[in-house]
């Protein structure tokens, strides 16, 4: 029987969020240097039978959001056999995925049969040639197509990830929210965090800008969501098929309501984005050590969740620790 996890702060933890690799298929300005970063090797990267474990034991915890990231999560091999089997656990009432789309045409249908129904796709522009610039990669239209996959074979909901940054796409902001007239698409503005070596302060723009643009459009209304814990808040156009969020880190943290946990692909457990403290989970799965010890050491963990972050002082100052490609957005 799944117990119910909840942290000095009173917060319950029942999201995790798992980093199923290091790798991507893009170089995200904002995420990745165009280089690439040092790769982890095969034998640092957790095994499909380390997570499932670890899934297990946090299920047993009172987990019962699980969301498949990355780095790329559909560059992995095998990642439609780990999502179907992360599935299978009784207690996994949510089963989503991240990803950046470039796969998703041939994979939909894959995940949707493994139990995935909810799905997130980043989308920073709609203009094929921006798109080459922000991710450096040419393929705006491959993402477009998964897109296009996604909801006809019925994804619900299918969230669309944009990160704001001023002078790259602040001029779409209209565009990108006019999709929900016609899209079904839950369209996510996300503000820029500090983990690129982009310069960050002539880049932000803050939800609540965003939001004084959005209102110019049209009246708009706050929205409900199914499962609707997480950090964005929700708007309507009146008459729209879809929906809006504002996801706002800097400037509204949502720590205070915090219910999650990530872990990396290579099997470091971290209880805060924004903190550098990590726990390595890998060690002791590799050690075989009982499970009464990984629990033990993941309570540990989250006794030491932070009750909020200190972002707003460093952000225009420095990035912190490693990027998200790295830690699992
Ligand atoms: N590769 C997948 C993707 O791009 O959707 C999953 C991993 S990615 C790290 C997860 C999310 O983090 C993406 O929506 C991406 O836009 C977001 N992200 C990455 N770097 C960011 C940053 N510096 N500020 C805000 N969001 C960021
Ligand atoms: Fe890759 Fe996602 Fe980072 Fe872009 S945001 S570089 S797609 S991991």
């Amino acid at each position: 029987m799944p117990s119910c996890l909840v942290d000095n702060h009173h917060r319950r933890i029942d999201y995790l969020r798992l980093s199923i690799t290091d790798r991507c298929n893009l170089r995200c300005i904002y995420c990745m240097p165009e280089d690439g970063m040092p790769k982890l090797s095969h034998d640092e990267i957790m095994t499909y039978e380390e997570m499932l474990r670890l899934v297990e034991l946090a299920t047993q915890m009172g987990i019962s959001k699980i969301r498949v990231t990355g780095g790329e999560p559909l560059v992995r091999k095998g990642v439609l056999y780990l999502c179907r089997k992360i599935a299978e656990f009784e207690s996994v009432k949510s089963l989503s995925i991240t990803t950046n789309g470039l796969l998703l045409a041939d994979y939909a249908e894959g995940l949707l049969a493994a139990g995935i129904k909810r799905i997130n796709v980043s989308l920073d522009t709609l203009k094929p040639e921006k798109y080459a610039r922000i991710t450096r990669r040419d393929c705006y239209h491959k993402v477009w197509h998964g897109l296009e996959r996604a909801l006809a074979l019925g994804f619900q909901p299918v969230k669309l990830n944009v990160v704001v940054m001023k002078g790259w796409n602040d001029d779409e902001i209209e565009d990108l929210a006019r999709l929900t007239y016609r899209y079904p698409f839950h369209v996510r503005f996300i503000e820029f965090m500090p983990f690129s070596s982009v310069d960050q302060a002539s880049k932000y723009l803050s939800s609540d800008d965003v939001l004084q643009r959005l209102v110019k459009m049209a009246p708009l209304v706050p929205a409900k969501v199914n499962n609707g814990n997480g950090p964005a808040r929700h708007y309507k156009f009146p008459g729209a098929v879809g929906k809006i969020g504002l996801i706002s880190p800097i400037s509204h943290h949502f720590c205070p309501t915090c219910n999650r946990l990530r872990v990396t692909a290579d099997g470091k457990l971290r209880t805060c984005l924004f903190s550098r403290e990590e726990t390595d989970l890998r060690d002791l799965l590799r050690r075989r050590a009982a499970d009464e010890d990984i629990v033990a050491v993941i309570r540990r963990a989250i006794d030491r969740k932070p009750e909020r972050h200190t972002l707003e002082s460093e952000v225009f100052r420095k990035c912190i620790g490693r990027p998200m490609v790295a830690i699992g957005g």
